[in-house]
């Protein structure tokens, strides 16, 4: 097995068991979050304590590159402060848009993503969590 085939394995298996997909009546910030070019759509539920995230969930539709990134990002994103997440989400960005290869462990199975910055019709799919995330920070709702 390639390590494109491994790449390959690793997004279907979180588009098809989903991490931290759930819906929850306990967080601090929610927001629901549409990709304006694929059509996925997603809410995200966080729970912030002292800028660090202490859970994090979400629950969504769409095609299999914007479920995959979701359940990889909630993944990594548990647990970690929102400065820890700003410095990843420039890598990602980076990694996605220009091509840049990250070699980060912190961004551990996002980095199976690489390949789509070949694909720019779906850059938005791959940073969707990413992107609903900012928008998230800025919707405490408790
Ligand atoms: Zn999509």
């Amino acid at each position: 097995m390639n390590i494109n085939d491994l790449y390959k394995r690793v997004i279907l298996d979180h588009a098809k068991n989903r991490r931290n997909h759930r819906e929850t009546d306990c967080y601090t910030h929610k927001v629901h979050y549409k990709n304006p070019t694929c059509g996925d759509v997603m809410t995200m539920y966080a729970t912030i304590k002292a800028n660090k995230i202490e859970d994090l969930s979400f629950v969504g539709e769409g095609c299999f590159i914007s479920m995959a990134s979701s359940s990889m990002f909630t993944n990594i994103a548990k647990k970690k402060t929102i400065a820890e997440i700003e410095e990843l989400s420039i890598l990602m960005k980076d990694m996605i848009l220009t091509g840049k290869a990250v070699d980060d462990l912190r961004l551990e199975d996002t980095i199976s993503l690489g390949d789509i910055h070949k694909f720019p019709a779906r850059y938005n799919c791959a940073l969707m969590p990413w992107q609903a995330f900012e928008k998230l920070l800025k919707n405490r709702e408790k």
